[in-house]
């Protein structure tokens, strides 16, 4: 069947990235939607093995609970997000509907109106229609029209501090306005986001929780539908490289191999050399290379496309080839563009490894729209693509006009985290903050997990102000223990593997970068 090949690809290209977690999401998504329930929930819970805290990846897990009645189960999993502040708008959505299944309604509502208020496009028809309540809380202010009676109470409108959490899952909503009462957007909805945020880039901007809502603005291009349909995004990066702190070594070659040939193309032509040829960025999951790849764009002018897995890989055959062609085609029309894939080994798998046809296809399409049909067709399209796991893609994509540079993206040093830590409190109320300290306590913490730390720490401080009526600055304690209440991401396991392909494995030298790091203690 055709279904079943395309989940087929899916399970095969998780069997040969088994730490690639927005893979593995994708596949337990995919057997979800397909209604392979037990399998969707045994891909997920070992998904959550590699991070046990990632909210899509609970989300996720909650829904098949709920498809299966375990409303309790998903509650549960659930619990720890909801109480923290500000949690991901699709955890509430995902609350309300288990919060339906056990009758619920008034939680259910607060629930499903907290979640939407503060990302409309989390927004589910079918549980706003059996709350009897309109879909989105735009949709309910005083218009025109007739506006139709609730049948459950609805939640209160937040209160200065975010609405109140209290666990399991949240309280019940005593409250006299009806759906037609405003819902602010409130404080916790203003997540503290990049540095570069400064007002909203209009009304087709990602939301704050989107991956560029710090650092880019978006549009669909024309035709886009949505995921799966190879309508990946075009977006005008406004990061640059001074934006990426550390990294110097990278970001001098992405400059060489990207950005001079463009800037330059007379001294290029002088010595008979075309730009062209991508680069694939690899190293540790959080190090920073989607983040690089932003700022390489913005650094040049240039579009950028951010191209994920769900943009591609697609369940009937022949059309993950499609997307990847138009994919290709769009960065062609947005010329010159920063064409970035991410999670690229599950596309560009060694094809030896690959057990169906389908995956070499894909890996073969690929290659064919690396290559252009003519020498001119990538002409101002700067391919770069990130790994965790290079070690798993074919090396036909390391041929000159492929990928034919590596570039490793390392954890962050001492010196790199205080940079990184300094750049994600630019533009915060501080207080004199010591960085290096900070930097000292977040040892084996990547980029991202530093990002989570300043997140951390800004949400507990905003409360706080809002309790005092006025800012108070983020001081270096507050950094502090939100760093001591976070765990630093897979580093540690990522070098362990990385450590056995330089040991084992590195005939070509492909690895050669790696070689100091992974001898280092982790
Ligand atoms: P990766 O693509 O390697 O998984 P990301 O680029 O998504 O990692 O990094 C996650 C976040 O961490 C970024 O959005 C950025 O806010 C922060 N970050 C990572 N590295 C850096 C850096 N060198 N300088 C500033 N911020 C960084």
């Amino acid at each position: 069947m055709l279904e079943d090949a395309g989940l087929q690809a899916l399970r095969e290209a998780a069997r040969l990235s088994p730490d690639n977690l927005p893979l593995r999401r994708h596949l337990g998504e995919q057997l979800l939607a397909k209604g392979h329930l037990a399998e969707a929930e045994a891909e997920l819970r070992a998904a959550l093995m590699l991070a046990p805290r990632d909210p899509d990846v609970t989300a996720v897990l909650a829904e098949a609970f709920v498809r299966r009645g375990a409303y309790g189960e998903a509650l549960t999993a659930l619990e720890p997000f909801l109480a923290t502040p500000g949690y991901p708008p699709r955890i509430g959505v995902v609350a309300a509907r288990a919060l339906l299944g056990e009758g619920d309604f008034g939680r259910a509502a607060y629930r499903y109106y907290d979640a939407v208020t503060r990302d409309p496009a989390a927004a589910d028809p079918e549980i706003a229609s059996a709350l009897a309540l309109p879909a989105t809380p735009a949709a309910s202010s005083p218009g025109p029209g007739p506006a139709s009676p609730p049948a459950a109470p609805a939640p209160p409108a937040p209160s200065p501090a975010g609405p109140p959490a209290p666990s399991p899952a949240g309280p019940p909503a005593p409250s006299s306005a009806g759906p037609s009462a405003s819902f602010p957007v409130g404080p916790s909805a203003s997540s503290p986001a990049g540095p570069s945020v400064s007002s909203p880039v209009g009304p087709s901007a990602s939301s704050p929780s989107g991956p560029s809502g710090a650092a880019g603005e978006q549009w669909r291009h024309p035709g886009a539908g949505g995921q799966g349909d190879g309508s990946a995004e075009v977006e005008r990066a406004r990061t640059t490289f001074a934006d990426v702190a550390g990294m110097d070594a990278v970001k001098e070659s992405l400059r060489v191999k990207l950005l001079l040939p463009l800037q330059q193309p007379e001294l290029f032509a002088a010595y008979g050399k075309r730009a062209g040829g991508g680069v694939l960025l690899y190293g540790p999951p959080g190090a920073g290379k989607t983040h690089l790849a932003r700022a390489a764009a913005g650094e040049l002018g240039a579009a950028f496309i951010n191209v994920g897995l769900a943009d591609i890989l697609d369940m009937y055959i022949g059309s993950s080839e499609r997307n990847l062609r138009a994919t290709f085609d769009l960065a062609r029309r947005n010329r010159p563009c920063v064409l970035f894939f991410d999670e690229v080994d599950a596309l560009a798998a060694r094809r030896s490894d690959a057990r169906n046809t389908h995956n070499r296809q894909i890996v073969n399409q690929f290659l064919a729209e690396l290559d252009g049909v003519d020498q001119n067709a990538n002409e101002g399209v700067l391919v770069l693509a990130a790994t965790n796991a290079p070690w798993y893609i074919d090396v036909a994509f390391r041929r000159p006009g492929r990928f034919d540079q590596l570039a490793f993206v390392p954890p962050p040093d001492a010196g790199a985290r205080a940079a990184i830590l300094r750049i994600l409190c630019r533009d915060k109320p501080l207080a004199e903050l010591d960085f290096d300290a900070v930097a000292r306590a977040t040892e084996h913490m990547v980029g991202a997990d530093l990002k989570g730390v300043v997140d951390r720490a800004v949400e507990v401080k905003l409360h706080e102000s809002m309790r005092a009526g006025h800012p108070i600055p983020m001081t270096t304690m507050d950094l502090l223990a939100a760093a001591k209440a976070a765990r630093p991401t897979a580093v540690r396991e990522w070098m362990a593997t990385a450590r056995n392909y330089v040991l084992h494995s590195n005939e070509s030298g492909a690895w050669d970068d790696l070689l100091p790091w992974v001898k280092g203690k982790w």
